[in-house]
């Protein structure tokens, strides 16, 4: 652990926004504490949402998976970047027909915002491409179809460009690589829903009506959650309990780097005069 103050560091504090692969589980093994952090949290009436790049499960199903685990979560703190990309896409593309290279589960995200998908038989003349989180559905025909969709002229679009995530089995390859490959391919150039993009962090800032240099932000990700929260004027929280992080994260006086979100002394937010009415 860093050795600054971290009850000062925390006393300012009055909302959070959590990431929650590698800060609160990692693939079905709940992070230890984290489950008692946010109810904590509850309990002092402190305001959070979680802010994650899942693309693998509707909201929904990944409600009910961080339940079965020991996460209680309200429906209206969940900020999936499916289902940003979903709405984002059915209001910006409406009516033109998409490939949407998401877990199955997820897709349900898409046919509840309204999105057109394009029949199986013409995948490879969709107009729009969107590509979530890797995994078995990244298969070398849909890859294909995306490459010569995007030839032809069609948007992409990425949920995120993550590089990888940490599962029960380990660190895994996501779709970051994927996007590039297809850029590189095409020409195409990706527009990004999910994190680091600032709208999307917005949502949730919005959500909470907190100004900024009073939330922080607790991700394992530098380039997702920590860099995009510094430039938003928050404080910034990197864990060890997922990514493996880079040799040098940011160290100052609004960002930290702990061993586990358990490790913060969130007791100082609790202290936070006029938070508590
Ligand atoms: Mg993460």
């Amino acid at each position: 652990m860093h050795d600054q103050d971290e009850t000062s560091f925390l006393a300012d504090v009055a909302g959070v926004l959590f990431d929650v692969d590698g800060v609160l589980r990692n693939g079905i093994h709940p992070v230890p504490g984290a489950a008692a952090v946010l109810t904590g949290l509850d309990r002092a009436g402190v305001d959070y949402c979680l802010l994650t790049n899942n693309s693998t499960h509707s909201r929904a199903s990944l409600l009910a998976e961080l339940a079965s685990i020991g996460f209680e979560v309200r429906e209206d703190r969940l900020f999936t970047a499916a289902t940003a990309t979903a709405v984002w896409v059915a209001q910006e593309n409406s009516g033109r027909q998409c490939l949407i290279l998401v877990a199955p589960d997820a897709l349900a995200e898409f046919r509840r915002a309204g999105v057109t998908l394009a029949p199986p038989d013409a995948v490879d003349r969709a107009e729009v491409v969107v590509i979530g989180g890797a995994g078995p559905h990244f298969r070398y025909d849909r890859l294909n179809a995306a490459f010569r969709a995007l030839l032809a002229g069609a948007e992409l679009v990425a949920v995120h460009r993550n590089t990888s995530w940490m599962t029960e089995s380990g660190l895994s390859l996501d779709s970051g690589p994927f996007i590039a490959a297809l850029e590189q391919a095409t020409g195409a150039t990706a527009a990004l829903v999910g994190k680091p993009a600032a709208p999307f962090f917005d949502e949730a800032i919005g959500h909470l009506g907190i100004s900024t240099d009073r939330l922080l932000m607790v991700g394992d990700d530098l380039r997702a959650d920590i860099m995009p929260a510094r430039e938003l004027g928050m404080k910034t929280a990197l864990v060890r309990t997922g990514k493996p992080i880079p040799d040098d994260p940011p160290i100052d006086a609004r960002s930290i780097t702990v061993d586990s979100v358990a490790a913060l002394d969130w007791s100082a937010l609790a202290r936070t005069p006029g938070k508590y009415a």
